[in-house]
């Protein structure tokens, strides 16, 4: 992967007044180098000539020298805290990864840093920038929404009920895996009738009955990138209420997808999707943000939810995810997967949201 990444990173330090970042979060480590292993940490200095080091451990020597760019300064250590911190000299700014780093960690760093080192929180400088995808992760996006479609389409051909949950969710994992997702991006969600209710409900072992609905969730992940969508379906002639909780999760759903583009904050989008449910009688009944960034994390920036302050910016990559739980009666949600564009959104989730039937 290229420098320009960290180039980046390294221009966005003087206005947090950091000599320095030091990242460990793994995703933020692959992001920023490239570098896919379970351990490592990089550190970016200031500047365009400034610091670049990454120290991973010697089960990683060839992986990191393929993956890496030889731009990065890579150092092999059993303690990679330790290592960091031999190669640092004070007075330095340092900025860390806070979200990610646990107090344990950033006690036995400050030890080893010594006085004229100060770690300094840097809450969401990588993420920020993160949330905002370049072509080739919208691309890996894109194919793993198109595979985690072309997959769950396989899926429903062989039918729902009389299988179980399991049987459904096991077979939407194994197909996604042998059309060449090298993950899914979560333990799929198949969940019938009441158990809908329960918005991260786990797969039973129990046959899927006619005449309910059956709400589903699941992504493909391609390149470290997640897909993630939702699709309730019926299985045959449904009661009229839950019809009409499916009809009003629809509407909800729809009104704040169109109403994604460059501007409004995540709160505002949720609203929208908020309000139509809770005109509709349901407010109490969706307890859950709208949706959630998709990256090289299955959650990440920027929310939609009552805490999203964050305007949405082109090329933001979420999720528009109503929903209605009405506890031991009946469960829907409805998710696309969203990029927004300069002029708007473009959904890469394909299937259709009419309510449709499958036996
Ligand atoms: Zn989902
Ligand atoms: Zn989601």
């Amino acid at each position: 992967m290229s420098m320009q990444r960290a180039t980046t990173i390294a221009g966005l330090l003087a206005e947090r007044e950091l000599d320095a970042l030091l990242v460990t979060d793994l995703a933020n480590v692959r992001w920023l180098t490239g570098f896919t292993g379970s351990n490592g940490l990089a550190v970016v200095g200031a500047g365009e000539d400034g610091l670049r080091r990454f120290l991973t451990d010697f089960r990683y020597l060839s992986q990191s020298a393929e993956q890496i760019d030889a731009a990065w300064e890579r150092e092999i250590a059993q303690d990679l805290p330790e290592r960091l911190a031999q190669g640092l000299e004070g007075p330095l700014r340092l900025g860390f990864d806070d979200a990610h780093m646990s107090v344990k960690e950033h006690a036995r760093l400050e030890e080893l840093l010594g006085d004229g080192i100060e770690l300094v929180a840097a809450a969401g400088l990588v993420e920020g920038r993160r949330a905002i995808k370049e072509p080739v992760e919208l691309d890996a996006i894109r194919a793993a929404a198109k595979l985690a479609d072309d997959g769950l389409a396989d899926v429903l051909t062989r039918g729902l009920v009389g299988r179980t949950e399991r049987e459904v969710a096991l077979d939407l994992e194994f197909t996604l895996r042998r059309m060449g997702a090298e993950a899914v991006s979560f333990e799929p969600i198949v969940a019938a009738g009441p158990h809908g209710a329960l918005p991260h409900a786990v797969p039973r072992d129990v046959a899927i009955p006619a005449g309910t609905l059956v709400v589903i969730d699941w992504g493909a992940q391609l390149d470290g990138y997640s897909s993630d969508c939702t699709r309730t379906y019926a299985t045959g002639e449904l009661d009229p209420r839950d019809r009409e909780v499916y009809e009003i999760v629809l509407r909800a759903q729809e009104q704040a997808l169109a109403a994604i583009r460059p501007g409004p904050t995540g709160r505002d989008i949720d609203a929208i999707a908020r309000d139509a449910i809770e005109a509709a009688g349901h407010g109490e009944h969706f307890g859950h943000g709208l949706g959630h960034g998709v990256g090289l994390e299955i959650h990440e920036g920027p929310r939609l939810s009552r805490q999203g302050a964050d305007a949405l910016e082109a090329g933001n990559v979420v999720t528009v995810e109503p929903g209605i739980y009405v506890p031991g009666a009946v469960g829907v949600r409805i998710e696309d997967l969203v990029v927004v564009t300069e002029e708007g959104h473009e959904v890469l989730t394909s299937l259709p949201k009419t309510l449709t039937t499958v036996g």
